[in-house]
């Protein structure tokens, strides 16, 4: 018997795609560096399908019908290239080696065109849904080229999560896209979070409500348009009570987040696009001066508040909600214009709709706002960006009052709200007709000759600042 598939690699999260696929009816070759986990896996789970015990890599690739596929699920970064360097002389022409860890795009880039000279398919497969997920159903994006999703996405697209019977799981495009999405799924997915961190400090700090009552409001959220996992398991985490204090869990937690690293990549990736994705990047932020504990000691002690005592009006709660939508929706608009812009860069033909769908489901963003975001995408008429599609100019501008009035609020009472306010500003900065950038481009052009263009006239302007200020036609020499 061989197998349709190998997988190396079987911590936690290679061990229960492993058990995923067998689940679903593949037989699965199975390999770890180390032998015990595979016997482990092998012991506890055995029973659940069809596995092929290996203990060498030739041995695994022995094991697999034609085009073989071997799927690797290791540490990312090195260990990946080390596994690939082994795997490829056991390897013929037109086999497929999939990464489906959290590996950064250009690596995977570097690594599809490297194999790719050999006859190799490689495949980046972004996969979201933690442990959980893998076991009972990801949301998938793979890259790679197109001839390798024929041979690989009809495994992939059975393990997946389903909407109503349909997979979430779909080609992204070329090398390093699947990578690429996923990574800005993980942006957004800081993001989200992010502003629901925020929601709870204002409802907890501003408005007095206690975390039991506030899981009861997030209950009440998640029956409407805000209907999500993060916000469902907000919901559970409020209402928690430590079982060593009595005390609700969030008030025994050191409020210090940590983060592994993909929501850097997005920010990173988006300042080498010129993208702005300032809620994800406020996000990244606000999770580092968290982690800033020595500094937040002393600012406790030496920085002054100066809160000023607001009223917290009686639509506060509903506000906030309503605020948390705005800029929630503004996370996604700039996550998926970040996309558009990384398309033209890479050559991707990224599909909104498609890779919006594939999010409804089985990944840490799904939520009930990704199906009108597919909506969007799939009419004939794509918006340049997401605030365009008419729902969403609709259901924004409806928010607007609130939003300001929760973001006023917050500054008066000295309650940070990094992604709610750059929300706000983005959006301003999309809808005003003139912005500051006139005032920089003078700037720039009297301390560096930058050079300029006028609302009035085609062309590339400069002032004579230093001389008698009058304008000449000009090219920009830096
Ligand atoms: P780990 O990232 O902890 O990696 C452990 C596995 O890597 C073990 O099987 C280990 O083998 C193997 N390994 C490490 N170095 C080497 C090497 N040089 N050669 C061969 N094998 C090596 O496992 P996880 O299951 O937590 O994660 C796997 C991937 O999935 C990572 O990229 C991670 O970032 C990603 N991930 C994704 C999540 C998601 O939601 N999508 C969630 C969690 C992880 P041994 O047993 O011999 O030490």
């Amino acid at each position: 018997m061989s197998a349709h598939i190998g997988v190396t690699g079987l911590a936690v999260m290679g061990a229960n795609l492993a058990r995923n696929l067998a689940r679903n009816g593949f037989t699965v070759a199975l390999h770890n560096r180390s032998v015990e986990k595979t016997d482990a896996l092998l012991e506890k789970h055995g029973t659940e399908g069809d596995f092929i015990r290996t203990e060498t890599l030739q041995e695994l690739v022995d094991s697999l019908e034609k085009p073989r596929r071997v799927l690797i699920m290791v540490k990312a970064g090195a260990p990946v290239d080390n596994v690939i360097e082994q795997l490829e002389p056991l390897l013929e022409a037109g086999d497929i080696i999939i990464d489906a860890g959290n590996s950064h795009y250009e690596d995977t880039r570097r690594r599809e065109a490297a194999l790719a000279k050999k006859d190799l398919h490689f495949v980046g497969v972004g996969v979201s849904g933690g442990e959980e997920g893998a076991l009972n159903g990801p949301s998938i994006m793979p890259g790679g080229s197109r001839e390798s999703y024929d041979a690989l996405g009809p495994l992939l697209e059975k393990i997946s999560a389903k909407v109503d019977g349909e997979p979430c799981c779909a080609w992204i495009g070329t090398d390093g896209a699947g990578h690429f999405v996923k990574m800005v799924h993980n942006g957004i997915e800081y993001a989200d979070m992010q502003v629901i961190g925020e929601a709870f400090d204002l409802l907890r700090s501003g408005a007095g409500i206690e975390p039991a009552e506030q899981s009861k409001i997030f209950a009440e959220w998640n029956k409407g348009d805000l209907s999500s996992f993060l916000i469902e398991i907000s919901a559970e985490v409020l209402g928690h009570v430590d079982a060593k204090t009595g005390k609700p869990f969030v008030d025994v937690v050191v409020d210090a987040a940590g983060q592994k690293g993909t929501g850097r990549w997005t920010v990173i990736s988006a300042l080498e696009l010129g993208s702005p994705v300032s809620g994800i990047a406020e996000s990244v932020f606000a999770r580092a001066l968290s982690s800033q504990t020595e500094q937040r000691k002393l600012g406790q002690e030496l920085l002054a508040g100066e809160e000023a005592s607001v009223e917290i009006p009686e639509t506060f709660v509903e506000d906030v909600r309503q605020a948390l939508y705005a800029s929630k929706l503004v996370s996604y608009a700039q996550g998926l214009d970040m996309l558009t812009s990384a398309a033209k860069e890479y050559g991707w033909d990224l599909k909104l709709d498609e890779i919006a769908s594939l999010w409804r489901a089985g990944c840490i963003i799904r939520a009930e706002l990704l199906k009108d975001i597919t909506k969007a995408y799939a009419a004939d008429e794509k918006p340049a960006n997401l605030l365009f599609a008419p729902a969403f100019t609709k259901a924004i501008a409806e928010a607007l009052p609130a939003w300001r009035r929760v973001v006023a609020t917050a500054v008066q009472l000295g309650i940070p709200v990094p992604v709610f306010s750059s929300s706000l500003a983005y959006y301003d900065g999309l809808r005003r007709k003139r912005v500051a950038a006139a005032l920089i481009q003078g700037q720039r052009d009297l301390f560096g000759a930058h050079t300029y263009g006028r609302v009035d006239t085609e062309g590339t302007f400069h002032t004579l600042w230093g001389e008698d200020k009058s304008e000449i036609s000009a090219v920009d020499t830096h």
